[in-house]
């Protein structure tokens, strides 16, 4: 069976790596590939590629994980409420969505920190991750912060979360200033990085000085690549605990295989096999 990842532009996957070394090490004879899809072929590539009946499903990345859920036949209650697909699975033809971002990174910061109930998050980006991740977190902890550059993104993120009955948490919003990060810090226990700064190639950027960090904070950066940001350097040189994306990237892995195959996925060699091809560290 085939699983692909459609997007455009697609570079190198992290995915394809991850999921063909789970693959091989259950000796399951599927296979994952790469399928660069403009935005005007989405329909066609849907339909002729995806639907076919040696295809079990795909993961979906920018820019279309919003748009692709048009031309599905189902769409899983989480992902409408994330209102973002980044996982299909092919049911003899029919096609559903589903969204394993916020579950993996919910895990992820789960194992790390513990128990959330009671516990102050603050959010910088309002993008697709922060989508995911605010939601499952405004599920699960009692505050909620949204930063980001374009406050009014911030201010829609948070007024829709608000406005759904199973995010319990109190939920609000403010620009990415240096002051807004420092107050929103105070009393924090969570921070959650779904802004690119720090990534590859720009790795020395970061989105928050490091005067503002202090022990006490967990600090989650959703950013993979490098596994260790500056972010997450910083944050430890300050007493921080620090959790990278990786872990992100390989729980919403484990549950897309598991959703395509149905077997316990091999977590460990997922892992490895991703800190193989970034050039090791983190976890
Ligand atoms: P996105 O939808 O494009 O959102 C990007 C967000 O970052 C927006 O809120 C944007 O603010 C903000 N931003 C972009 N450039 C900025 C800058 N120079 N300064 C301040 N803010 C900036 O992207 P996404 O899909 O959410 O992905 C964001 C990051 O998360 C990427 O690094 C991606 O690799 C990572 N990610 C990781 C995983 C994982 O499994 N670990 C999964 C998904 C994504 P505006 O609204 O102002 O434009």
């Amino acid at each position: 069976m085939l699983c692909y990842l459609i997007g455009y532009p697609i570079g190198h996957s992290m995915s394809a790596v991850m999921h063909n070394a789970a693959f091989m090490e259950l000796g399951l004879d599927f296979a994952y590939h790469l399928l660069e899809v403009r935005p005007e072929d989405l329909e066609k590539a849907v339909s002729e590629t995806l639907r076919a009946s040696d295809v079990r499903g795909a993961n979906v990345t920018i820019p279309h994980k919003v748009s692709v859920m048009g031309y599905l036949d189902e769409i899983d209650l989480e992902a409408m409420r994330i209102e973002a697909v980044n996982t299909i699975v092919n049911d003899g033809g029919r096609l559903k969505g589903y969204n394993t971002d916020g579950i993996g990174a919910l895990r992820a910061i789960r194992e790390r920190y513990g128990d959330l109930r009671g516990a102050r998050a603050v959010i910088l980006g309002a993008g697709g991750a922060a989508r995911a991740i605010s939601y499952k977190l405004a599920e699960n902890v009692s505050e909620v912060r949204i930063l980001n550059r374009t406050p009014s993104r911030a201010e829609a993120l948070s007024d829709y979360l608000s406005s759904l009955r199973e995010c319990r948490a109190e939920i609000s919003s403010d620009g990415l200033s240096r002051d807004s990060i420092r107050a929103s810090l105070e009393g924090a226990d969570i921070l959650v990085n779904t802004t690119p700064l720090g990534m590859h190639p720009d790795t020395e950027a970061s989105p928050v000085d490091q005067g503002l960090l202090r022990p006490g904070l967990l600090v989650f950066d959703a950013v993979y690549n490098p596994p260790t940001t500056r972010l997450l350097r910083e944050a430890e040189a300050s007493g921080s605990r620090v959790l990278t994306g990786v872990s992100m990237l390989v729980y919403q892995g484990v549950a897309a295989f598991e959703l395509w195959t149905g077997r316990e996925a091999p977590e460990a060699v997922m892992m490895e096999s991703v800190l193989d091809a970034l050039g090791g560290g983190g976890s």
